[in-house]
């Protein structure tokens, strides 16, 4: 790939370092999104696919956080590096993505003996007063404020007492550093009564920052409703046996397995029913078959277009226990919203023309990290063997004597064809669908063999080669008018949708597109969506 300077002449090199210090970095926090200079229009660069500075500071401003987002938003930096090998040469491991500011944080404060201060007598004061006795406290009550009632307080509250008081004593609190927290008046209050959930040692609160406490009450019930009554009893076995278990599994990954199959299986349930000394006979039972030893798996997981809510529920679920996620797919970012947060991640980057690791690397980490005793997720997007090239990797996996499953995905084809309402299918129109890649391993197309009647192409990373394809596909007889569809990031809420001919599309797509991973759909069930009586949902 070229490098193009976009300035007639080239910038002097301190003109380029904000940029390359930007990239070079594996995030781009908030610091360096302030620091990013006012003039970006002024601004020229010479990163991959000549893309502008205004653009990427345009990126990074509305949510890019990552050089690997920067690349996915503007195809600048995406490692053709001829102008910037510090750009070629970018961190494989992602950053857990930056969130939001939390608006509160949520503490459990031991009360056992510890003097509370009540400001107020009345009904207010004791309803605020029930639960923090239920909690060991010792509730000091008092009418009028006085600074020393706080003295030993850790926490205090104002209740129905006369406004100068409650100013007061949110006062003195804020100087001291005691929480506060003062009925119906959020501006004087800096801890929040939440709504409880009681199942000791087990408690939940639910606060939803003083904006609707009744919705925090319903959001109770609901919790309510699906914890059993007595859950505490197994948090109680756990406990009886914590120091059982870190004596016989010292390794936290093992430890984490046992205790998750123990807590959700029969020594569980018998606590559950009150049976505590069959809990905890099953439970030492459990613990003594326990296996030590690191048992890795890699679970190829496809990820789906890259709408979370298209993925399965088994692939949610293996993300949830993952130990570390290996990702190629930018784009994948909802999707891996739904991981474990303190799961490593490591992105290894294989889109055309951007491969940031070789398959034989990826083949060797794979090994590595199941060796360690890791629950590997290998996330793929669309179907891990569709074009993903993951039966290489359960091969190397199976040679190294790895456990591998596979867990499917939706692929493009169908995601692009659902959201784009097109039959691949059609009992007039259509009776078989071809999955096909738009370009040979040596980068040229070949379509022999592919027009029969009566079948719908779903054409895989065949933009960059459509006007071969359009060539080739009439050379063996399909008339230029044939319906088709090129859908781009189809299935996620970004999907765009350009419907024509063999011809039209051919012609329009390459100047449509936008960058993101786009299908071709080609034969005559792909008219019959064109009419428009299928919804796309
Ligand atoms: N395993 C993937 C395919 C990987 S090959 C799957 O099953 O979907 C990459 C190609 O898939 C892209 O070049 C594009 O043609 C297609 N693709 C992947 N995701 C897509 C999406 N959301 N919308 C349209 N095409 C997509």
């Amino acid at each position: 790939m070229a490098c193009r300077f976009l300035a007639p002449r080239p910038r002097p090199p301190a003109r380029r370092g904000w940029l390359r210090s930007l990239f070079t970095e594996p995030a781009i926090g908030s610091a360096a999104r302030r620091a990013l200079p006012a003039d970006a229009r002024s601004l020229t660069s010479c990163v991959c696919h000549g893309v502008a500075a205004s653009v990427i500071c345009a990126s990074i401003v509305r949510d890019a956080n990552t050089p690997a987002l920067v690349g996915e938003a503007t195809r600048a930096g995406t490692g053709c590096g001829s102008c910037c090998p510090e750009i070629a040469a970018l961190p494989v491991k992602t950053p857990v993505p930056e969130t939001r500011l939390m608006q509160h944080f949520p503490v459990f404060l031991d009360l056992q003996a510890r003097p509370v201060l009540v400001l107020g007598s009345g009904e207010v004061a004791e309803r605020k007063a029930g639960p923090l006795r239920a909690a060991g406290a010792e509730i000091r009550f008092a009418t009028h404020f006085d600074e020393s009632l706080l003295d030993g307080c850790p926490l205090a509250i104002g209740a129905d007492a006369p406004d100068a008081e409650l100013q007061a004593l949110a006062a003195a609190c804020r100087a001291r550093g005691i929480p506060v927290n003062v009925v119906d008046r959020p501006a004087l209050c800096t801890a929040l009564m939440p709504a409880i959930i009681d199942r000791a040692p087990v408690t939940i609160a639910v606060s939803t920052g003083g904006a609707a406490p009744v919705l925090a009450r319903m959001v109770r019930q609901k919790i309510e409703a699906v914890l059993p009554p007595t859950l505490g009893r197994i948090a109680a076995l756990a406990e009886r046996f914590k120091s059982a278990v870190r004596a016989r599994l010292p390794e936290l990954g093992a430890r984490r397995r046992f205790l998750e199959a123990a807590l959700a299986g029969p020594p569980a349930e018998l606590a559950l029913a009150g049976r505590d000394a069959e809990a905890d006979a099953a439970f030492a039972t459990a613990l003594d078959a326990a296996d030590s030893r690191p048992a890795g798996i890699v679970h190829l997981v496809g990820a789906g277009p890259g709408a979370a809510d298209l993925l399965t529920l088994r692939a949610l679920r293996l993300l949830g226990e993952a130990d570390v996620i290996v990702h190629d797919r930018l784009g994948t970012e909802a999707v891996l919203e739904m991981a474990r947060r303190d799961a490593e991640r490591i992105f290894v980057g294989k889109a055309r023309a951007n491969h940031c690791m070789k398959q034989e690397d990826i083949n060797t980490l794979l090994v590595r990290l199941a060796r360690e005793g890791k629950r590997v997720v290998r996330l793929k997007g669309g179907d891990p063997l569709v074009f993903g090239r993951g039966g290489e990797e359960a091969e190397a996996l199976a040679e190294a004597g790895i456990p591998c499953e596979v867990v499917p995905g939706v692929t493009a084809a169908l995601a692009c064809a659902a959201g784009a309402g097109i039959p691949l299918t059609h009992r007039d129109a259509a009776r078989a669908v071809t999955f096909v890649t738009g370009h040979r391993r040596d980068g040229g197309v070949d379509v022999r063999g592919l027009v029969q009647p009566g079948q719908t192409l779903a054409i895989y990373m065949g933009i960059s080669t459509l006007v071969p394809l359009r060539d080739g596909l009439v050379a063996e007889g399909m008339a230029p008018t044939m319906p088709a569809a090129v859908i781009e990031r189809g299935g996620t809420p970004q999907q765009r949708v350009l419907r024509g001919t063999l011809e039209s599309i051919a012609r329009d797509a390459p100047g449509w597109v936008m960058g993101g991973p786009a299908l071709l759909l080609v034969g005559d069930a792909v008219g019959r969506g064109a009419r428009g009586w299928l919804v796309a949902a």
